[in-house]
């Protein structure tokens, strides 16, 4: 049977319009509308079970069109679903308005997201036990994503924690309890931040030498940190006496080159796709999955959208002749 890989977070209906230029306040404008699913729960689960994964999702929605959308993608994409249905909240959604500059302003509705309840969670403890890896990040409810990272803990399922969109010390929580953690340089920075210590500034942080990341990395107090770099790739730190069968403890992973379009999604495709990849082959060097991991997000940012640009495995194959 495929390995399982459980997702706890949030689903948001992307729903967006492309403008000349924005309207000022009190003026109406015409512009193109394009609707998709996202959210980075969702975002990263079909990333997991795009590359062949028994993926399992976890999260809330409202009882609504938006809601019944989404279950049938779900079906669709092989995705198995345990959402808690919220009557009375809408599903999650985000209004992106992008100009012809390339700006954008975007407002989130968390909606049902922000619902998620521990007593879902707690319902659905034989879901996440049976998991290889849990995978969670704070656009739900705080103390549900506590709560299954909590119930994986116990149950030695492996914790990875994408710990985006950057919040407050709360968070703090769930990258303390992660075995794991995916931080984009942004998040990296105020991780850092939020503990008190002193960090360079994100667009800085990819020029910095591998001894210096690895040190800044190792601050966190977290088994193993994957710094994502855009187009620089990624950066790698593992505690000294836990390597996950890699040959050195820090290293930089090369990024892919591809004609990127579209980087929307790109972090969360990695997350997916690197769940996948432990979930699969967990005795496997880290840095084998780190490198499919890239592989798999290079190639989502030639595409438009959110998680329908995240490619299929046999896409990522043929691409990269694995
Ligand atoms: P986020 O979307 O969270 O800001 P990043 O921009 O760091 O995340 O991208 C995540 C991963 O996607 C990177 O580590 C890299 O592997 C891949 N990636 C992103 N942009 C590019 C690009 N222009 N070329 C190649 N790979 C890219």
């Amino acid at each position: 049977m495929a390995a399982r890989v459980v997702v706890v977070g949030s689903y948001n209906q992307d729903m967006v319009w492309r403008t000349a230029r924005f309207p000022v306040p009190g003026e109406t404008r015409l512009g193109a509308f394009d609707t998709g699913p996202g959210g980075k729960g969702f975002n990263q689960a079909i990333a997991c079970a795009r590359q062949g994964a028994a993926t399992h999702f976890i999260g809330a929605l409202g009882d609504d069109a938006l809601a019944r959308g989404m279950r049938e993608l779900a079906l669709s994409e092989g995705l198995a679903l345990h959402c808690e249905t919220h009557t009375g909240l809408s599903t999650g959604t985000a209004a992106i308005l992008v100009e012809d500059s390339g700006q954008n302003l975007i407002v989130v509705g968390p909606g049902a997201n922000a619902a998620l309840s521990v007593a879902h969670i707690e319902s659905q403890a034989a879901v996440i036990r049976a998991a290889r890896v849990l995978v969670t990040q704070h656009e739900v409810n705080h103390a549900a994503s506590l709560a299954a990272q909590k119930i994986a803990r116990a149950a030695g399922v492996l914790c990875m924690h994408n710990p985006a969109p950057p919040v407050d010390a709360r968070d703090l929580e769930l990258v303390k309890g992660a075995d794991l953690i995916t931080p984009n340089e942004t998040e990296f920075v105020q991780l850092l931040n939020l503990r008190g210590l002193d960090a360079p500034p994100a667009d800085a942080l990819a020029d910095l030498n591998d001894a210096e990341l690895h040190a800044l990395c190792r601050q966190l107090q977290v088994g193993s940190v994957v710094i994502t770099l855009g187009a620089r790739g990624a950066f790698v730190s593992h505690v000294g006496s836990l390597l996950r069968s890699d040959a050195t403890s820090h290293y930089r992973s090369a990024p892919e080159r591809v004609q990127a379009v579209d980087t929307t999604g790109a972090g969360d495709a990695f997350s997916g796709a690197l769940a996948a990849a432990m979930a699969g082959a967990p005795d496997a060097p880290f840095a084998d999955a780190v490198r499919q991991a890239g592989r798999v997000a290079a190639l989502s940012t030639e595409r438009h959208g959110a998680a329908l640009a995240i490619p299929r495995q046999d896409e990522v194959e043929r691409r990269f002749k694995v």
